[in-house]
Order: C-alpha cells, then sequence, then structure tokens
C-alpha cells in the first residue's frame, strides 16, 4: 500500500490530509453539532475490498489531534484485520469526542447516525469503547448501516464465543509451529483477562486437558471461572514470571512491553486483546530474539469481526464458526511465510494484509 514520508515541518502545516497521506487513507469526515455536543470523526482507511467497517469508540480526548492519530491508527487497523481474515470488508472507524457518562444522549447518538448515514454505505458502524448494543440501535434508528447489533433485532449478537473461538485456533497453530503438534494437552497457559472471550478460551483450554492459569482484575469473575474450570488464579506482580508455555493477553493492550517481556518465560503469546505490544517495532522484533512465538494480535482476534460480516449477509452462527476456523491455516501460514522472508512475524502479517488488497486492486481495474 502506498505511504509518503512527510517531514515534520510538513506535518505541521498540513495536520489533516498530510496525516492522510502518511499511510494513504481515502477520505476523513469531519462531524460538529452544536445542539447535541457532537463532536466525531470517521475515518475511511481503504475501500479496495468493500465498504469500510469498524467500531465508534467514545473517548474525552485531550484535543482534536489525539482523537484524528487514533481514529486514523484504528482505521487502518480494521483495514488489514479484515484483508488478513479473507473478508471482503474495508477499514474504518469513529470516535466521538468526550466523556460518555456526561454527554452521551439519544440526541447525540441519532445525530451521530445521520452522519453514518449520510456516507450511504461507504462507513458501517458498530460498538467499541464506551458504546453499547442498545446505543446501537439508537444510532440504528437513523441509518442502516450498523452491525454488531443484538440477536432479538436480527444481528449477531455478543462476538465474543466466535472471537474466543479464533484465538484457540490460531493457538493449535502456534503450538504446531513451536512443538510440532497442535495439541494443547498438558501445556502451562496463563489467560490475562477472564471477560467475555476470556472466560470461553478458558472453557476450549480445560476440554483441551491444559493446565490453565487465570489473572483478572474482578474478585467475583476470578472465583466463578477458577471453580467452573478448576483453573488456577495467579496474582499481577507474580504473573510475568510464571513457569508458562503460553500467554494470551485477553485484557487489554500493550501488556508486552520492556519490563514484561524481559520477565516472560513462555513460548507463545496469543491472545484476544488488541495492540498488545507496546511498539510493534521494538517488542515485535525482541520476541523472536528471545524465542518467542508472537501471533499477530489482529489476525488472532478476528472472530469478532468475522462474526459481524456474517450479520450483514444474513447471520448464522455456524457460518461465523466455520469462517473463524480458518483463523487456524492463515496463522500458520504466515509462520511459514515470516520464516521464509526473515522477518518478524508482525511484520509478515501486515504483508499479508497488503498483498491481498493489491491483488484485488489488480482486478478491481478489469472493466
Ligand atoms: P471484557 O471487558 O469482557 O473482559 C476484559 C476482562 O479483563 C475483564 O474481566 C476485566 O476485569 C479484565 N481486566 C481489565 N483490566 C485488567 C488488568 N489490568 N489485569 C487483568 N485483567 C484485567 O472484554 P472482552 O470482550 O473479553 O475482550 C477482551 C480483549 O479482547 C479486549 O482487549 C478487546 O478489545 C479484545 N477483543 C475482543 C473482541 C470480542 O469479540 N469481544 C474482539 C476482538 C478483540
Amino acid at each position: 500500500m502506498e505511504v509518503k514520508e512527510l517531514s515534520k515541518t510538513d506535518l505541521s502545516s498540513n495536520p489533516v490530509i498530510g496525516q492522510m497521506m502518511l499511510n494513504n487513507h481515502e477520505q476523513v469526515v469531519f462531524c460538529n453539532d452544536n445542539l447535541t455536543g457532537l463532536k466525531a470523526i470517521i475515518a475511511i482507511h481503504n475501500t479496495v475490498l468493500g465498504p469500510s467497517l469498524g467500531g465508534t469508540r467514545m473517548w474525552n480526548y485531550k484535543n482534536e489531534t489525539e482523537a484524528l492519530n487514533d481514529v486514523l491508527r484504528l482505521s487502518r487497523g480494521m483495514t488489514y484485520k479484515s484483508s488478513v481474515a479473507g473478508l471482503n470488508l474495508g477499514g474504518g472507524k469513529a470516535v466521538i469526542i468526550g466523556d460518555a457518562s456526561k454527554i452521551k444522549s439519544e440526541a447525540l447518538l441519532r445525530r451521530f447516525g445521520k452522519f453514518v448515514n449520510s456516507l450511504g454505505g461507504k462507513y458501517i458502524t458498530a460498538e467499541d469503547v464506551a458504546m453499547s448494543s442498545r446505543d446501537m440501535e439508537i444510532i440504528n434508528m437513523e441509518t442502516d448501516y450498523v452491525s454488531g447489533l443484538p440477536e432479538n433485532m436480527g444481528g449477531s449478537g455478543d462476538p465474543s464465543p466466535v472471537t474466543a473461538y479464533g484465538v484457540y485456533v490460531s493457538m493449535k497453530a502456534s503450538a504446531r509451529e513451536t512443538w510440532g503438534s497442535d495439541s494443547l494437552s498438558g501445556k502451562k497457559v496463563l489467560v490475562q483477562g477472564i471477560g467475555h472471550v476470556g472466560e470461553v478460551l478458558v472453557s476450549h483450554l480445560t476440554k483441551d486437558g491444559a493446565k490453565v492459569y487465570i489473572n483478572d482484575i474482578n474478585e467475583n469473575k476470578i472465583k466463578e471461572v477458577a471453580n467452573k474450570y478448576k483453573a488456577e488464579f495467579i496474582a499481577a506482580d507474580k504473573m510475568f514470571d510464571l513457569d508458562m508455555d503460553i500467554y494470551a493477553p485477553c485484557a487489554l493492550g500493550a501488556t508486552v512491553n520492556d519490563e514484561t517481556l524481559s520477565r516472560l518465560k513462555c513460548k507463545i503469546i496469543c491472545g484476544a486483546a488488541n495492540n498488545q505490544l507496546a511498539d510493534e517495532t521494538i517488542q515485535g522484533v525482541e520476541v523472536g530474539k528471545k524465542g518467542i512465538l508472537y501471533a499477530p494480535d489482529f489476525v488472532v482476534n478476528a472472530g469478532g469481526i468475522i462474526n459481524v460480516y456474517y450479520e450483514l449477509e444474513g447471520y448464522n452462527r455456524e457460518r461465523a464458526l466455520g469462517h473463524a476456523e480458518k483463523i487456524y491455516d492463515t496463522t500458520f501460514n504466515l509462520f511459514q511465510m515470516a520464516k521464509k522472508d526473515g522477518i518478524p512475524t508482525y511484520l509478515a502479517a501486515n504483508k499479508l494484509g497488503e498483498q491481498r488488497i493489491e491483488a484485488i486492486a489488480k482486478i478491481n481495474a478489469v472493466m
């Protein structure tokens, strides 16, 4: 995908289109409504494969620059995620600027829905941070370009079981690459974050006979999951020193950083959280040097977007799970590509995403 190098001076005098040029973003829409207090940015990174799809995040950004940077970064990430997952979707994302607990209202969400609708389907929205399925129902009053609706509205409901299944098959592919067999029986796995995705992952691992360790900040959840699956709780200050085979980050991003990486003794990192590497250009390389196989997060956790994609096609959970199963082959193939090209796995994943977009762009050009 064509990118441009711009100097700091170029960027300070061209802070919007200049930023878009860095990663070749197609379109950015700024939305304002004084009546409802809505301030939002919709970023469409790439629509070669199909309409851009990505959630709407509500966040109290310090300023517009921070919001713009976030929406540009996140929308680009969606392009890669959908491309590698083999979906006919492009990458997009929206951010609403402000504290959700203070400014979110029906009127603000409906006004946002009208902006989404004005794009005529070029951007399809979904849930993200500080947005609920009820909020999606409200946005849906103004536009059909919404996905991830509750099942009782004909939507696909909670995507987490499909995401967890994708993480599980990815972990098996990583085990095959590391130990020559994809069996997880007897492997020591730490699942950090046992929420919607983490708990279902624990259930798959337990069925396979893995030794599961869990960590979370929610004490009730820890008790419940530990009892239900006979998983062992490990405290936060000890977990990165644990003698384990696989680390599965399923809570938040940036947990693989210089500090944790100096302590981690696992052979595989494979989990659901987005942006697991604090800086992919640093830890993405360091993991390899430490003999750890990193399964790139956006490949591993694509089950969520796969689930939403099948909602657009008339939802069927079996088809969504069947597609998520393909994450096994995608993960294994990208490890082979990384080895063949002598590049870190995170780079191989980006390359895989770009290759598909470039190939389809060529056939789109044929009349
Ligand atoms: P969730 O909110 O249901 O669960 C997150 C869990 O992490 C909660 O139990 C929470 O208590 C715990 N947690 C929060 N901070 C923690 C900390 N510092 N240490 C340990 N535990 C902590 O979220 P989820 O839907 O299960 O998603 C998990 C991760 O996967 C998120 O990063 C999410 O962005 C990503 N993801 C989820 C999906 C999906 O389908 N739900 C899809 C793609 C990516």
